[in-house]
């Protein structure tokens, strides 16, 4: 049984997780930078260890030092949140090699799905259809030429071990292809130390549709239905609602199923989430699969009533779920807002800085998770997310209305964020009518003039 677990994280899902085990009686370690000394895990959960350096590569990223703090104050298990060691296999396999439980799927399935190529080939193989693309990376400019005109532009040129939007690049013809397949090769080493990419039929103003998966070790995969992420920013989620306002119960349940065969091909257990491209004829194309808990996940949580964090570390545990998928019911409607310490107005430019007053809205369908408190002061050493809002109500209607009052409360001076732009969303008619597509975020910035936030 796990009785003490140490969580490899910062920010709101360190809290999140410490909060889960707190429920379940489990006993919980941080792990801390030097910058982190006046944060909020370190200062909730039952025990800290100081881990190193400002920097993520000091200390979040320092996978030998994080077994050592497991090692000396004896946990079960690392919960590894998301971003950083989350979708590292070697951290899982070192975490498994230690006899210490890995809170997340086996490394093999982290090392198949991390790898974008072998993971499209790997669902196509389950037949989960797959966005039309070159086969595998494209390692010369002759090859990716030939490969993008056979595919037809507009085609998009990403990295092999991408995350975060990042290393992602799109070309509309042969000359703009060349220029841009060694800037996204350049950035994808940057970013990842692999500069492998391989290119995809670019799909115009689609929508991004999610599954939750949710399997255990004994070959029970369900899924607890989509949230719709097309609110996007240089192709990083904003906003992420459930249900998603385009799908109907029919391409629900068909996407539902080819999201658990992706999960079943992956051998997957634990939590994880299969993304999906859904064009506005209701086609729907795999893109990736997340090998971790994300950011969105609440709003999953408050409309089928299922604790995600406590039911990954039940599976770790070696628990059967003990409901199947006939049981899962979406019975509410959940919005959830992304409040970066970034100013709008400005490019998105971050905001670090001292929080000097903090006040977060609360009453019916509210639920805040976030480590930020009156005087915090935010490192500008890791990413500008605060918090996360989260609004559900019966309907959708009731959940916008309550995003909008909610944000409307909440108060934090000292620095800029985007509850300013989330209010002026909240009341734009094109994202109230549901009509959203992964587009519209650059359509709204040209058309709303910056004093509204
Ligand atoms: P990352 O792992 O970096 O987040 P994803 O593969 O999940 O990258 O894609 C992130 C976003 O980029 C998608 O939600 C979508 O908006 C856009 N995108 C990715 N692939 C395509 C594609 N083939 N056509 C159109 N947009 C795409």
């Amino acid at each position: 049984m796990i009785q003490k677990i140490l969580i490899a994280n910062r920010g709101e899902i360190a809290l999140r997780v410490i909060r889960a085990c707190r429920e379940m009686g489990i006993k919980t370690l941080a792990v801390y930078s030097e910058a982190d000394v006046q944060s909020l895990h370190v200062q909730l959960a039952d025990e800290a260890i100081c881990i190193g350096g400002p920097r993520s590569a000091d200390s979040y990223l320092r996978a030998d030092r994080i077994i050592s703090a497991a090692e000396i104050a004896d946990v079960d298990a690392i919960h590894p949140g998301y971003g950083f060691l989350s979708e590292n296999a070697k951290f899982a396999a070192q975490c498994e090699s230690c006899n210490i439980k890995f809170v997340g799927p086996k490394s093999k399935s982290i090392q198949m799905m991390g790898d974008k190529s072998v993971a499209k080939d790997t669902v196509r193989k389950a037949g989960v259809p797959i966005v039309p693309g070159s086969d595998g990376p494209v390692d010369s400019e002759a090859e990716a030429v030939k490969s993008a005109r056979k595919i037809g532009y507009p085609v998009i040129i990403k990295a092999v071990a991408g995350g975060g939007g990042r290393g992602m690049r799109i070309a509309h013809n042969d000359v703009s292809f060349a220029k841009e397949y060694h800037v996204a090769r350049n950035e994808a080493e940057k970013a990842f130390g692999n500069g492998a990419v391989y290119i995809e039929k670019y799909i115009e103003k689609p929508r991004h549709i999610e599954f939750q998966i949710l399997a255990d070790s004994h070959g029970k995969v369900l899924h607890l239905g989509e949230r719709d992420c097309s609110v996007q920013r240089r192709h990083q989620k904003l906003i992420e609602e459930s249900p998603s306002p385009f799908l109907n119960a029919d391409l629900r349940k068909k996407m539902g199923k080819a999201a658990v065969r992706a999960a079943e091909a992956a051998d997957y257990e634990n939590a994880g989430t299969i993304e999906f491209l859904v064009d506005a004829k209701g086609n729907y194309y795999f893109i990736e699969m997340n090998t971790r808990i994300q950011v969105e996940h609440p709003v999953t949580e408050e409309v089928t009533g299922i604790d995600l964090i406590k039911q990954q570390i039940r599976v770790a545990n070696g628990e059967k779920l003990d409901f199947d998928q006939g049981d899962v019911t979406w019975t509410k409607h959940a919005i959830e807002c992304r409040i970066n310490a970034e100013d709008p107005a400005r490019n998105f430019i971050p905001s670090p800085g001292t929080i000097s007053l903090y006040y977060a809205p609360g009453g019916p369908g509210v639920r805040i998770d976030s480590h930020a408190y009156s005087g915090y002061a935010i490192p500008p050493y890791y990413d500008s997310m605060i918090g996360k809002l989260i609004c559900f109500g019966a309907t959708r209607k009731i959940a916008l209305q309550r995003s909008y009052r909610a944000l409307s409360e909440y108060l934090i001076r000292g620095i800029k964020t985007t509850i300013p732009l989330h209010k002026a969303i909240m009341s734009d008619p094109v994202f109230i009518d549901g009509k959203a597509t992964t587009a519209y975020m650059e359509d709204f910035m040209s058309r709303t003039p910056t004093d509204l936030f």
